[in-house]
């Protein structure tokens, strides 16, 4: 494997500089045909998606397949635009110059992805790779294996290895391939991982995008449609059985509000994932693999034998790597449950009496990926904006932020640095090069030696 990395590696290297001249109609023709190919094999992306993690078709048609699709058209609708480069103003050093930002290709990428979103987390940023002209390696994740296939089928039908090429296989074959000195890293993952490949990125000087994990709270505050809040929180937790990066991982709500929030929150799980009193699993989806199981049974464990109330759920089933929705509350410090993320359905609620008491807590932890408000009251929400920082943000709901491509996304310091999405991904994959046209109204040698009678300059 080793070698045949190496070759598509070297092939890749020498093909950036032809790719680097194509215009946007034929990086557009590209694009478009990633397009067909998905199309092609739509109906095996269903059946790899339900095999890997029990998506339901309507989980995988919005959060995957519609996804990556309007990612496509939108950058395609605006591609020519992007790389046209940008006219930018003048400065005292340079009056009558012209100055712009080209946006040049970064040359050879690689992008390593994990297995919750297993599809959009490849395509997306494979789709900004090619928009912004480069070469691309791919590496979906070994835990969703049958999505990895399909996706290697995909690449394989919409373009040549020179251009881009998947690899499929586990951490051995991302430390295989992060030793080549890439021209850019795009990497989705757990924070832990997303050290590694920070370090071995910096043995080449390569660049990298981070697209990271970690503890994303919600705030509840008093003033609110608190029957709403809940609705969102269930339904933000619940999708893809609460594996999803930008769940609401914890829930402070006020203590006066504890018992109310417990019972609507319970009423809106009821309404969406239950059918007369039974799991109805054809809409819940199941922990993806034993290893992930164990370790989210552990926490809730650890949690319950230290004191935490179990406010709903508990029911675990192995053979089915399935979790119930779970509330905890009252969670003792020093429980881990509060200190990694959890990425399952087990929302842990902390109650509080003022909403400065909350701040300090967030800001005590490392910066958020997703940080959500639920809030009537436009001055607390924006007290809340000011002092705590996160990749993102919604008021009055959950993860929609990330389902507009004109808004980056992506996480700060312990959650990610960079982002992707439209344009912002685009850039990501481009080196934004300052090029300067000097005009023959050029008075540059003023400050040329010799200085003698240029005294008046200071
Ligand atoms: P992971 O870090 O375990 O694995 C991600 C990828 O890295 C996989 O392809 C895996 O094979 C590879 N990998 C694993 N160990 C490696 C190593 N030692 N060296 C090199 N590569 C290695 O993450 P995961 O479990 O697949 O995904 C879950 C994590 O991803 C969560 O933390 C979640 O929050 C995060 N995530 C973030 C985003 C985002 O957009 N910010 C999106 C989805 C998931």
């Amino acid at each position: 494997m080793e070698q045949k990395i190496e070759v598509v590696f070297k092939t890749q290297q020498a093909y950036k500089y032809t790719l680097r001249k194509n215009n946007a109609a034929q990086r557009i023709v590209k694009l478009k045909a990633l397009k067909d190919a998905i199309e092609k094999y739509e109906d095996k992306l269903y059946r790899a998606l339900q095999s890997d993690l029990r998506k339901s078709a309507f989980e995988t048609a919005v959060t995957e397949l519609f996804f990556i699709y309007g990612e496509l058209d939108f950058a395609i609708k605006n591609l020519n635009e992007w790389m046209s480069p940008k006219r930018i103003g003048n400065t005292l050093t340079t009056p009558f110059a012209k100055n712009r930002i080209y946006y040049e290709p970064k040359g050879v990428c690689l992008i390593i992805a994990p297995w919750n979103y297993p599809f959009q987390l490849v395509m997306s940023p494979l789709i900004s790779a090619i928009a912004a002209g480069n070469c691309a390696i791919v590496k979906p994740s070994e835990l969703s294996p049958a999505t990895s296939k399909v996706i290697g089928k995909i690449i394989a039908e919409a373009f040549d290895e020179q251009e881009v090429a998947c690899f499929e296989g586990n951490a051995s074959i991302s430390t295989l391939l992060l030793k080549l000195p890439f021209d850019h890293i795009f990497f989705t993952g757990s924070t832990e991982v997303g050290k590694i490949v920070m370090e071995a990125a910096a043995k080449n000087l390569t660049s990298v995008t981070l697209e990271l994990g970690g503890k994303s709270p919600t705030i509840i505050d008093k003033e609110v449609n608190i029957e709403k809040a809940a609705e969102k929180i269930a339904w933000g937790k619940l999708v893809n059985a609460g594996q999803t990066c930008i769940a609401p991982d914890y829930v402070f709500v006020h203590e006066q509000q504890l018992d109310e929030f417990i019972g609507l929150y319970k009423a809106a799980v009821n309404k969406m994932y239950f059918k007369t009193d039974k799991l109805d699993t054809k809409v819940y989806g199941k922990i993806i693999s034993t290893k992930h199981y164990k370790r989210l049974k552990d926490l809730v464990d650890e949690a319950v034998e230290k004191g935490a109330r179990i406010d709903l759920g508990g029911t675990f089933d192995e053979a089915n790597q399935t979790i119930n929705p779970i509330v905890l509350s009252k969670i003792p410090n020093g429980s881990k449950i509060m200190e990694e993320e959890i990425f399952g359905p087990v929302l842990p609620i902390i109650s509080y009496q003022n909403l400065d008491e909350v701040i300090d807590q967030i800001n005590s932890k490392s910066k958020a990926l997703a940080l959500y408000i639920f809030s009537k009251n436009g001055k607390n929400i924006k007290h809340i904006i000011k002092n705590t920082s996160a990749g993102g943000t919604c008021v009055n709901d959950v993860l929609i932020h990330i389902s507009n491509p004109k808004l980056p996304f992506g996480g700060v310091n312990g959650s990610g640095i960079g982002s992707c999405h439209g344009v912002f991904g685009f850039k990501n994959f481009s080196h934004e090069r300052a090029v300067v046209f000097q005009s023959r109204l050029d008075f540059s040698n003023m400050i040329y030696p010799p200085y003698v009678g240029k005294e008046w300059v200071l």
